[in-house]
């Protein structure tokens, strides 16, 4: 009770310091001459939100990334609103609106347009965290956040300079409390404030330097990279559920393959993802590995960047693959069957994983089945084919497939049949069936189940035809 009470009057007292030096750093207006920001990038949704709030007689502005990527010139993929409205006050305003998270409670206004639906995420100004009290664990790290304060707190309270810039769009002026447009000229990524004690209330922070440098190509500003090496241990203590979301997003970034880079040289990857730590180890490297998890994380950054879709099952199954692969060849070489031998070596990869991060089950489900068409990709014998491309997850299975054989653990010649395959009507596929035939008695290896290859030592050969195959 006492140490309470002494933690709380100790926490106190420097909360009123801070207040008075951020409430004495009046926000730079930036005008449009300056900013430059083009109003056709702004979501119509979300200045409807502002201007909602606003004419409801609060301060609302759009904040964080989204003025981040529009100061950049790119239009941002979601936008969030910061308001003095509480969130009660917020959802009395709009009719499709929700309020959500117990940590950090903020409202989803929906909007449905003619495409898919757009989420405004509206946040409350938050106080200070000395403001906090017991929503602080004795580490530092935040547990709860939601005492409400002013937007000079609000602004202290964000994380990068350039993450902290309020945007209204009814004046078209920007609200820059911390430099963040001086930043983003020099092309800095700076915390706000102590940067080792941002990094302990909430260690995600680091991630999201590592995750905003790759993306936004900036350079972290030194006192902001240094305490990393020593904190990074403290990812460890973030919940499993946000530690997958923020390093799924670091995934989905556009920039994944410079982000991993950029995990590795600050220290932060080990741990969260081990299987990686593994792959990407030059030591114990094995070789193609890296080039395997390279070409996937290119594929992936290509396909995010022109705006298609990307599946976290995919792109974990990818990451986990080189791993999956040699356990599978261990317990081959063990003398387990082909299928057997995939299926526990799943279990394993799986299970080593989430000692570090815990993959969402349904990713996993995902991940499992993309993994387990892999063998049948060699079959290509009397109706597995066809078969197969009746599977609903064919096409991320094929997609794999193909990675795999742009990487040369399969023959690319694997690929293109089946590329060629797909497409087929019944007479050509009976044709590239035949071709099959041909091919493996020609070769006298490879391919389909054959008797006398399934006597074989499944010691000798990679998964792949001979295995699947015998099973
Ligand atoms: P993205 O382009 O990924 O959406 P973002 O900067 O908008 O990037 P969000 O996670 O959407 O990131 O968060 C919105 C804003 O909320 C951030 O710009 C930042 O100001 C603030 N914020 C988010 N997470 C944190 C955090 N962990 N600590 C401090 N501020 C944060
Ligand atoms: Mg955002």
């Amino acid at each position: 009770m006492i140490t309470k009470l002494i933690q709380r009057i100790f926490r106190r007292s420097p909360r009123a310091k801070l207040t008075q030096s951020a409430a004495a750093g009046a926000p730079k207006r930036i005008s449009k001459k300056a900013h430059r920001i083009d109003p056709q990038l702004l979501s119509k949704n979300a200045v409807k939100v502002t201007h909602t709030l606003q004419q409801a007689g609060y301060q609302a502005y759009i904040v964080g990334g989204a003025v981040r990527d529009l100061a950049l010139g790119i239009g941002p993929k979601d936008f969030d609103v910061a308001t003095n409205a509480t969130p009660e006050q917020v959802q009395k305003l709009f009719r499709k609106s929700r309020l959500i998270g117990r940590r950090f409670q903020i409202v989803h206004v929906t909007f449905f347009g003619k495409e898919r639906p757009e989420i405004i995420e509206v946040s409350t100004f938050r106080a200070l965290l000395e403001n906090a009290g017991d929503h602080v664990a004795d580490s530092g790290r935040i547990l709860r956040d939601n005492v409400w304060g002013t937007q000079v707190e609000d602004a202290t309270r964000r994380d990068f300079t350039i993450n902290a810039m309020y945007y209204d769009p009814a004046t078209e002026t920007v609200l820059d409390y911390h430099g963040g447009m001086a930043d983003m000229q020099q092309r800095t990524l700076r915390m706000i404030g102590d940067p080792s004690k941002r990094y302990r209330e909430d260690p995600v922070r680091m991630l999201r330097a590592i995750r905003f440098a790759a993306k936004t190509g900036f350079t972290l500003s030194p006192e902001t990279r240094a305490p990393i090496a020593k904190l990074a241990k403290l990812i460890h203590d973030v919940p499993a559920a946000r530690l997958f979301d923020e390093i799924l997003k670091l995934l989905m970034s556009g920039y994944s393959w410079q982000a991993i880079q950029g995990l590795r040289e600050a220290g932060l990857h080990h741990g969260v993802l081990p299987m990686l730590d593994a792959a990407l180890d030059p030591k114990a490297g094995v070789p193609g590995n890296e080039a395997f998890i390279r070409l996937a994380l290119s594929n992936t950054d290509e396909r995010i960047q022109n705006g298609k879709g990307v599946s976290a099952g995919f792109l974990f199954a990818t990451l986990l693959w080189p791993e999956l692969l040699s356990t599978w060849q261990k317990n081959l070489a063990a003398g387990m069957p082909n299928i057997a031998a995939l299926h526990a070596a799943m279990d394993d990869v799986i299970a080593t994983q989430s000692k570090g991060m815990m993959i969402q089950r349904r990713f996993e489900a995902d991940m499992r089945e993309i993994w387990a068409l892999q063998p049948r990709f060699d079959k290509r014998i009397g109706r597995f084919p066809q078969r197969m491309l009746e599977l609903p997850r064919f096409r991320a299975g094929y997609d794999f497939m193909l990675l795999r054989c742009a990487t040369g653990e399969r023959p690319e010649s694997l690929g293109q049949w089946w590329t060629r395959f797909i497409d087929a009507d019944p007479v050509q596929q009976e044709a590239l069936l035949a071709a099959v035939k041909e091919e493996v008695s020609l070769s006298g290896a490879g391919g389909p189940a054959s008797k006398r290859r399934r006597r074989r030592k499944p010691k000798a050969a990679a998964p792949g035809p001979d295995q699947a195959a015998a099973d």
